[in-house]
């Protein structure tokens, strides 16, 4: 898989790809990541990527030439075959108007087999390029960044470790917070304990007792079935405390309301 990122400062990505999963992804060459300086496709003596805006205010604003010049020179399909799911790529606009980016947004971009992420700066983005020359914008939270990039690099990382193959435990990316519709499996806890969308369960490691505090019994004492209804019930409870919007969204069992139906009778007791 391939991602490009369009930016005025390439440099911003040494460090956030270079460690991990997503370094090792793309050392065995299972993502590219190509980094385009978008001052390389100005034309004037001074590289001018950015310029006043149209009817006043404050700050400067990215200009439409150098963006559609560089994102047209690396040979993406025509905008329309993108836009119809006939090319297996897409062209996202960073940007804190855009779709909220997801799990479920990610796992979509895993699907395809270019991604070319365009980083805004000062102002914004003549209005121009999410018109014409990008797919969709994409928001990676409610909350102002000063650029693009770090939002280009968490999009990189996240659709990263859903690649088959970049995770050491495949079946770990199947239980994760926020990851829907994975049914329940029957080779132990491990494969059981889907999040179904809900939040990841506690985990606990070694020492099984740490400062005084103890690892739960139960886990310690390996009845799969015990940790499974366990694991469900504190990802129902952590959900239920931290997400509850999550809870709404969510098909849950029989099991599942009855024990929601519990949690909130114990919150409600004073
Ligand atoms: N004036 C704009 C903000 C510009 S911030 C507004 O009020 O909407 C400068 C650039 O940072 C944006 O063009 C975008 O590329 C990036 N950016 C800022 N916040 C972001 C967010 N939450 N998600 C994705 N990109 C963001």
């Amino acid at each position: 898989m391939k991602f490009e990122i369009v930016t005025i400062f390439p440099d911003f990505f040494r460090g956030p790809l270079d460690y991990g999963i997503v370094r090792r992804a793309r050392e065995t060459g299972l993502i590219e990541v190509s980094l385009q300086d978008l001052r390389n496709f100005t034309t004037d003596k001074h590289r001018t990527v950015d310029d006043r805006p149209f009817g006043g205010g404050e700050g400067m604003v990215l200009k439409p030439e150098p963006l559609f010049k560089c994102v047209e020179s690396l040979g993406v399909a025509d905008r329309e075959e993108r836009l119809s799911g006939r090319a297996n790529e897409t062209v996202i606009l960073l940007s804190p108007q855009g779709r909220m980016f997801t799990q479920a947004l990610a796992r979509e971009l895993a699907s395809l087999e270019r991604v070319v992420m365009i980083c805004g700066r000062y102002e914004g983005v003549d209005e121009r390029v999410a018109e014409a020359l990008a797919d969709r914008e994409v928001s990676i939270g409610e909350y102002v960044l000063s650029g693009g990039e770090l939002g280009a690099a968490i999009i990189v990382d996240t659709v990263t470790r859903l690649l088959p193959g970049a995770l050491g435990n495949e079946a770990s990316a199947q239980q994760e917070s926020f990851t829907a519709g994975v049914k329940a499996g029957t080779e132990g806890p491990d494969s059981t304990c889907a999040s179904g969308g809900l939040l990841d369960y506690p985990h606990y490691t070694r020492p099984a007792e740490f400062r005084g505090m103890a690892v739960p019994e139960l886990l310690i004492g390996g009845n799969h079935e015990q940790i499974r209804k366990w694991r469900r019930r504190k990802a129902l409870e952590k959900t239920l405390r931290n997400r509850p919007d999550l809870l709404d969204r969510e098909t849950l069992s029989e099991a599942d309301r009855k024990l929601l139906a519990e949690l909130v009778t114990q919150k409600e007791k004073p």
